[in-house]
C-alpha cells in the first residue's frame, strides 16, 4: 500500500506550537521507518486549513482519487483539515474505500465506524477550536474596543500599566509630547526640528539613544491618540485613556502638516533675521552673509523676471530701523491699563445662558450618535463597504470630539476671546521694551506677529503693512499730541464677540479713517466711533470686523 506524506504549518497564530514543517518532515519519516509504510510521494503546505481551497491538499486528494496511493501519513488530523468542507471529504474518500488508511503518530485512527465517529470529531475539535478562537479572539477585541481600551502598545506619552492592564499618562514624556505639538502648530518647526526638541527632552527612539526619525515625529503628530480617540485597524474608536491635547491644537497640526510650514532659523543663528524680509523689489527672500565681522543683509536675487539691484544692508542698521518700526506699536501703559478694565468690566457683564448658544451644537451631536449605530448596522448589512465605512466613520468620530470641545468651551461661558485679548494687550504692551533691547530673535518675532510676512526692504529701508489691531495702534500714535486723549468708550453693544466660541482674532474695528471695509460691521457704525482713534475688537473667525472695545482720541 502506498502512502502520502502530508505537512502543513501556516503561519496563522493557532499554528504557532506546531512543530515546524522540517519537524514534522523528520517525525513523520521516522515514524513512517518504524511502521514499514511506504511513501510515494511528499506534500507540503504552508496554509491556513481554516477556509477550503489548499491547493496542494487538493492535488493529493486528486492523485488520490487516481488511485496513485491508499493512505495518507500526517502528524495530526487538524494537519489534514480545520473545516467541514475538506474533513468531510476526507471522511467520505475513507467511506467509499477511496483511502485504506490514515496514520497518524499523535492519533489513532481506523476505518471502523468507530474510527470514522472518532476522526469526524478529531475534525470537528479542529474546527470548534479554530471557530471559538477566533469567536473569542473577536469578541475579546471587539468588548475591548467597546469599552474604549486600546488593545497594543500606547505611544509615547503613555504606559500600558500592566497590573491592571490599563492605560496611564507617562506625566513627564506626555508634557514633552504637548509642547512638541504647540510647537509644531507655531509653524515655525521643521520635523527634524521637532525630533530635536523631542531628543533635548529625553524623548528618543525606543531602545536606543538616537533621536525619533522624522517619519516617526509626523507619526506621533498624526495619532488621534492624543486627544482621545485611537485608530485601530484603520478604524477610529473612541478611547477612555485620558487625553494629553485637545482636539483644536490636533487639528491646528495636522493644518500645519498639510501647509507644510517652512522652517526659520534658530534663535543663535548668526543670521538672525532671515526670513522675516522679502526684497521690495523683486519680491524674492531676504539672505544673510558675514563678511569681514559684519553681518550683511541682502537680496537672493532668485528672480528669474527681474533682475535686481538691490544693495545690502549691515545688520546694525537694519536693527535700527526695525527697533523704530516696532516702537510705533508699543501700547502704552496708561492705555493697556484702561482697555483690561474694558475688558475686566465685559468679563463681569456676560451672563448669558449658554443653553441657547450650545442647542445648536448639541443637536448636532445627539444626530452623529444616532448615525454611528446606523453607519455600523449598514456596514454590517454590507450596505456600504469596509473602506467607505471607515472613512465616514472618522470623519463623524472627528467632528464629534470638536463638537464635545465645542459645546465643554460654550459651557464654561462666553468668555473665551478674553485670553487672547488680555495676551495680546500683553503683547503690545512689551513691543516697546522689545525695541528698546538687543535681542534680535525677539525682535523678529514680534515683527512677525505685526506684519505676518508682509514686511520688505527697499532701498535700504524696510516697510511693511501691519496687521490691523497693530495699525490701529500706530494710528493712534500718530495722533497723539495733536488731540487730547479724552476718553476710553465702550460700544452700547458690549466689547463681546457677536458668536461663541469665540476662535477669532483681535481686531480695530474702526481706525482713523474709517475704512469702508470693516465700518458698520455688526452695527458698529462710522458715526459710532467718532472720528479718528482706535478701536480694539475682537472678531469672530473669518469676519472683517466685530465688535469691541475701542479707544477713541478727540
Ligand atoms: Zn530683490
Amino acid at each position: 500500500m502506498n502512502y502520502f506524506l502530508y505537512c502543513r504549518k501556516s503561519t496563522d497564530v493557532e499554528d504557532k506550537q506546531v512543530l515546524s514543517i522540517e519537524a514534522q518532515l523528520s517525525e513523520l519519516r521516522d515514524f513512517a521507518t518504524r511502521e514499514n509504510l511506504a511513501i510515494t510521494e511528499t506534500f507540503i503546505e504552508k496554509q491556513s486549513a481554516k477556509i477550503p481551497g489548499r491547493p496542494i491538499f487538493n492535488k493529493m486528494i486528486e492523485q488520490i482519487e487516481k488511485g496513485r496511493a491508499q493512505g495518507i501519513i500526517a502528524w495530526h488530523p487538524d494537519r489534514l483539515a480545520r473545516n467541514s468542507v475538506d474533513g468531510g471529504k476526507i471522511i467520505y474518500l475513507v467511506d467509499t474505500g477511496t483511502i485504506a488508511a490514515l496514520r497518524f503518530p499523535t492519533f489513532w485512527f481506523e476505518p471502523t465506524p468507530q474510527g470514522k465517529f472518532m476522526l469526524n470529531i478529531s475534525f470537528g475539535q479542529s474546527k470548534y477550536y479554530i471557530d471559538s478562537l477566533s469567536e473569542n479572539t473577536k469578541r475579546g477585541l471587539r468588548q475591548k474596543l467597546r469599552r474604549g481600551e486600546y488593545p497594543g502598545r500606547v505611544p509615547v506619552g503613555y504606559i500600558n500599566d500592566s497590573r491592571d492592564k490599563s492605560i496611564a499618562v507617562d506625566r513627564k514624556k506626555a508634557k514633552i509630547i504637548k509642547e512638541a505639538f504647540e510647537l509644531y502648530a507655531k509653524n515655525e518647526s521643521r520635523l527634524e526640528d521637532i525630533s530635536a526638541f523631542l531628543a533635548q527632552n529625553g524623548i528618543v527612539t525606543r531602545g536606543t539613544k538616537r533621536s525619533v526619525k522624522r517619519s516617526q515625529v509626523s507619526h506621533i503628530l498624526l495619532n488621534p491618540f492624543y486627544y482621545g480617540h485611537f485608530r485601530f485597524l484603520g478604524e477610529i474608536h473612541e478611547g477612555k485613556h485620558e487625553p494629553i491635547i485637545t482636539k483644536k491644537l490636533f487639528d491646528k497640526v495636522q493644518e500645519v502638516l498639510r501647509d507644510r510650514g517652512k522652517p526659520q532659523r534658530k534663535a543663535n543663528d548668526p543670521k538672525l533675521l532671515c526670513g522675516l524680509l522679502h526684497c521690495g523689489n523683486c519680491g524674492m527672500g531676504i539672505t544673510a552673509e558675514v563678511r569681514k565681522g559684519h553681518t550683511y543683509y541682502r537680496c537672493t536675487k532668485k528672480s528669474k523676471t527681474v533682475k535686481c539691484l538691490e544693495k545690502y544692508i549691515r545688520e546694525e542698521e537694519l536693527d535700527r530701523q526695525l527697533s523704530q518700526e516696532l516702537q510705533k506699536f508699543s501700547l502704552p501703559e496708561d492705555w493697556a491699563n484702561r482697555l483690561l478694565q474694558m475688558t475686566a468690566k465685559e468679563e463681569q457683564g456676560i451672563a448669558h445662558s449658554s443653553a441657547v448658544l450650545t442647542q445648536a451644537s448639541r443637536n448636532e451631536l445627539q444626530d452623529i450618535k444616532t448615525k454611528l449605530p446606523r453607519l455600523l448596522d449598514s456596514y454590517l448589512d454590507q450596505d456600504v463597504d469596509r473602506e467607505d465605512y471607515r472613512q465616514k466613520k472618522a470623519d463623524l468620530m472627528s467632528r464629534k470630539k470638536t463638537l464635545e470641545e465645542k459645546i465643554g468651551e460654550l459651557e464654561q461661558g462666553r468668555n473665551s476671546w478674553l485670553g487672547p485679548m488680555r495676551e495680546w494687550l500683553k503683547d503690545a504692551q512689551n513691543i516697546g521694551k522689545i525695541a528698546q533691547n538687543s535681542d534680535l530673535s525677539a525682535k523678529k518675532v514680534s515683527a512677525k506677529k505685526i506684519f505676518g510676512s508682509d514686511l520688505h526692504l527697499s532701498a535700504k529701508k524696510i516697510t511693511g503693512r501691519p496687521a490691523i489691531q497693530w495699525a490701529a495702534i500706530a494710528a493712534a500714535h500718530e495722533k497723539t499730541g495733536k488731540m487730547p486723549v479724552c476718553n476710553l468708550l465702550e460700544r452700547v453693544s458690549g466689547v463681546g464677540p457677536p458668536s461663541v466660541p469665540w476662535e477669532g482674532t483681535i481686531i480695530a474695528v474702526i481706525r482713523h479713517p474709517p475704512s469702508p471695509a470693516i465700518a458698520g460691521f455688526g452695527g458698529a457704525k462710522p458715526a459710532d466711533a467718532r472720528d479718528g482713534g482706535i478701536r480694539l475688537a475682537v472678531a469672530p473667525k473669518g469676519a472683517k470686523a466685530g465688535f469691541g472695545l475701542h479707544y477713541t482720541k478727540l
